[in-house]
């Protein structure tokens, strides 16, 4: 665009301002001129009038006297002073006497002429003597005239110079302005919004203009954005699509009709095998062949599929859990057109379900596979064909005295010796697992197990046997095992572990520390025990059980001392049934707290009855070890509440089970016994773990020397020293010492020998029921009248 240009806006304005001024000024410089002209015209008549006034008065005198050189003198003054050029002077008669002319003067029509008589008045006379006449030239004015004019000319010529200046600086400021807002918006025009609106700050029209064009050229902006953003969906949709296929954690591949990979994202590349835009659909590179085979055929026959498969990523190796699924892409038609193929992993899922799993079938202490897992090995393994296995469980024995009397975190090092010990045997056909509290096992498949997990679980339970050092306190612990054996896919897991468990209460019944493998015989003998629990229950229920008392007698002088109350059951089929027998599967299944409250009900109303009837011995009851721990003394003093009996009048029978099972809590129970009146035997002492050294710690009153020490007085030296031992060391307690089992008057002697305080045994008679065991304790009575129930 041309700002400047003979055709531009400010050249036009600046030229049609600048003519009229240019014409104005000029008619102004004439008009001047015409009047200087005139005022110096003027001028040059005066002074010709003054000049002639002066030279008629001056030459009177002169022309009177003939005085010709005072004449020429004073024409002469005339030429050389102002711009007079000619003096002629006439006579009277009017003829030319003088003639005075300034040098290089010639005479021209236009110069000013003019004439004044010569007068000379002497008295009221006046004569006229002549005439002067002088000529001025008009290029008297000319000087004068032309010096005016430059003068004019120079102020009209500084005059245009300012106007125009002015003009052009005043026309800069609109035009210049103007054409950059036409410029902007041209560019407007031609959608270009780059830049500024120029003259946007100004506080003027122009500043106006500029910001109406600037909300102008905002409005085109915006609507041009708007229609780039209308205008461009394809391109922006397909930008986007492309976006979200790179962020994706999914893998996207597609392929052509022709097989031929078109599109890939970044994670198709690292999950396809390195598969790259330009190469091959090919599942070779990342399946396995078999997987591989499959998805060609699914491609194909243009199917959709779907599997997992475990997948190297391309660069780094690290095996991903992959879903993987496909199908082939159609149009609206249904022509196809490629095949689609996506991804996603599943590995942190597959990682976290892992470590779920694991959780859920491992032992958070030891890490060993807990009883799920081992039921899940068990049943898997004897559905393979032909398999045998067999099982192990066992027990540690003394667990909870342990975890009692040293915490639980004595216990758990122990439990975790132990489980690094079964760890150790675990191979790929053995399994060792922790069950459960102290309650591990082991598993072995194939030809000869119950051979190899013998062996196992006897070199177990020998290390068991030896003293374990534990957070520094020596431990004796031992344990001991079950083993069953199972076979075929027939063989049922539960049942296989019910054979263990029961070889396992076998072998603990036999004494701990052993290894008991499960036969036939204990088969029937589970069998009963369950007839026999369910019947024991509704024994219960129908009051069946019931108590006999077996005497008590001071080895000296043959009194009554006591009694002992011992349950009895008899069946209507069964018959009579032991509570060897019964009492065991009472502890078991729960139903020892009724059974003992039924029994001891029963004792405590006799012994008040023998009571009020004034013996002073006591009656005892068993309690057994699985009452401890659960405040047996208040469940026996609520008893003789009920029962209206001194606590005098009786005795608690206790095993040393009770405080080796249940610690220190056990000890406070005995103690409160004790403390309601009580008294507590020990029963069947020597038996089982017992030793001399027990006794110290066992706060009883009464020792009950086992019946087996008893029966083998008569030949055992060894076993009279024994009893002869605890005897005194009884005693040395403050306790007294009873012998069971009596059944011989020589067995009667020898306790007395060892100082043995009572006697109970068959010696004195079977345990008898209450009514004849009244009559033997009163014998007058029973003879002379009847006894008071
Ligand atoms: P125990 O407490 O050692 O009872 C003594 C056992 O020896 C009784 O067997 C008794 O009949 C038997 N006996 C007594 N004198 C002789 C004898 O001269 N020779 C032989 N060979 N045995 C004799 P019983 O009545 O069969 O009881 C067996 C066990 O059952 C008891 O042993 C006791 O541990 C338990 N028991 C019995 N009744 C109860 C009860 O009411 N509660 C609890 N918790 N246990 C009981
Ligand atoms: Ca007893
Ligand atoms: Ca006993």
């Amino acid at each position: 665009m041309r700002i400047f240009g003979p055709t531009s806006f400010r050249t036009r304005l600046l030229i049609g301002m600048m003519v009229p001024v240019f014409v104005i000024q000029c008619f102004s410089l004439a008009h001047e001129l015409l009047d200087h002209k005139e005022f110096f015209l003027q001028a040059l008549e005066d002074e010709c009038a003054l000049v002639l006034r002066f030279a008629s008065e001056a030459l009177a005198r002169p022309m009177w006297d003939y005085d010709s050189r005072q004449i020429q003198s004073i024409a002469l003054s005339m030429i050389t002073e102002g711009h007079t050029a000619q003096v002629l002077i006439f006579d009277s008669s009017g003829s030319l006497t003088y003639t005075q002319q300034a040098a290089g003067y010639s005479p021209a029509p236009d110069d000013l002429r003019n004439s004044h008589d010569i007068t000379y008045s002497i008295g009221d006379k006046t004569h006229v003597l002549g005439r002067v006449q002088i000529a001025l030239p008009m290029s008297a004015i000319a000087a004068p005239l032309q010096a005016a004019l430059w003068q004019h000319l120079m102020v009209s010529a500084f005059v245009l110079t300012l106007i125009a200046s002015t003009v052009y600086w005043v026309l800069s400021r609109l035009s210049l302005p103007m054409a950059e807002l036409s410029k902007t918006m041209i560019d407007l025009r031609n959608d270009r919004f780059e830049g500024e609106v120029p003259g946007i700050e100004r506080n003027d029209e122009i500043g106006m203009l500029a910001q109406a064009l600037s909300q102008l050229r905002d409005n085109k902006i915006e609507v041009a954005e708007l229609r780039a953003e209308s205008d461009k969906p394809p391109r922006r949709e397909h930008k986007r699509i492309l976006r979200a296929l790179q962020s994706t954690r999914d893998g996207v591949l597609l392929a052509d009709e022709t097989g031929e990979v078109v599109l890939c994202n970044p994670n198709a590349e690292v999950f396809f095998g390195n598969a790259k835009t330009g190469r091959r659909l090919n599942f070779r590179s990342w399946l396995d062949p078999e997987q591989a085979q499959q998805a060609e055929t699914h491609v194909l026959r243009n199917e959709n599929f779907a599997f997992e498969a475990q997948v190297a990523h391309s660069l780094s190796g690290v095996v991903l859990n992959l879903l993987v699924r496909g199908g082939p892409i159609r149009d609206e038609r249904g022509v196809y057109l490629g095949t689609m193929l996506l991804a996603s992993d599943h590995s942190d899922q597959a990682r976290q379900a892992e470590k779920v799993r694991f959780l859920a079938e491992h032992d958070s202490l030891t890490g060993l596979p807990n009883r799920r897992l081992m039921e899940q090995t068990l049943a898997k393994w004897l559905l393979e064909e032909g398999e045998q296995v067999s099982i192990l469980l066992a027990d540690l024995d003394h667990f909870k005295l342990i975890n009692d009397t040293l915490g639980h975190p004595a216990g758990d090092a122990l439990l975790q010796v132990v489980a690094h010990k079964f760890e150790a045997c675990a191979t790929s056909d053995v399994q060792a697992a922790r069950l459960g509290g102290d309650e591990f096992a082991i598993l072995v498949k194939g030809a000869g197990s119950l051979e190899r997990l013998s062996n196992i679980a006897e070199r177990l339970v020998a290390e068991m046997s030896m003293p374990q050092e534990i957070n520094g306190h020596v431990l004796h612990s031992g344990m001991s095992a079950g083993i069953a054996t199972l076979s075929g896919p027939e063989a049922k897991p539960t049942e296989g572990i019910r054979c263990a468990d029961l070889a396992l209460y076998e072998a603990k019944r036999a004494g701990r520390g052993t290894v008991e493998i499960f036969h036939e015989d204990l088969e029937t003998e589970i069998k009963r025990k369950s007839l026999l629990e369910r019947e024991l229950r509704q024994a219960l229920d129908a009051g069946e059980i019931r108590p006999v008392f077996q005497m008590q007698t001071d080895l000296k002088t043959g009194d009554i001392m006591g009694f002992e109350t011992l349950a009895r059951w008899h069946h209507r089929q069964l018959g009579t049934i032991s509570p060897a027998e019964f009492i065991p599967i009472a502890e078991d299944s729960g139903l020892i707290r009724e059974l003992t409250y039924q029994i001891m009900t029963q004792a405590f109303q006799t012994a008040a009855k023998w009571y009020d009837m004034g013996f002073r011995g006591r009656v005892a009851v068993n309690l057994s070890p699985k009452l401890f721990g659960t405040q047996v003394d208040e469940f026996v003093n609520d008893c003789l509440f009920e029962t209206n009996c001194p606590a005098s009048a009786v005795e608690a029978e206790i095993t040393e089970t009770v405080v080796l099972a249940s610690g220190q809590s056990a000890l406070r129970e005995i103690q409160a016994l004790q403390e309601l009146g009580i008294t507590v035997a020990l029963d069947d002492f020597g038996m089982g773990y017992s030793s001399l050294s027990y006794l110290q710690k066992f706060p009883v009153d009464k020792i009950k020397v086992d019946a087996a020490f008893v029966s083998k007085l008569p030949e055992s030296g060894e076993t009279r020293a024994i009893v002869s031992a605890i005897a005194d060391l009884g005693h040395a307690l403050g306790m007294r010492v009873t012998g069971e089992g009596a059944e011989t008057d020589a067995h009667r002697q020898l306790l007395k020998a060892c100082k043995v305080d009572y006697l109970q045994g068959y010696f004195d008679g079977p345990p008898l029921a209450e009514r004849a065991a009244t009559a033997r304790l009163f014998p007058t009575l029973s003879a002379h009248r009847q006894m008071p129930r």
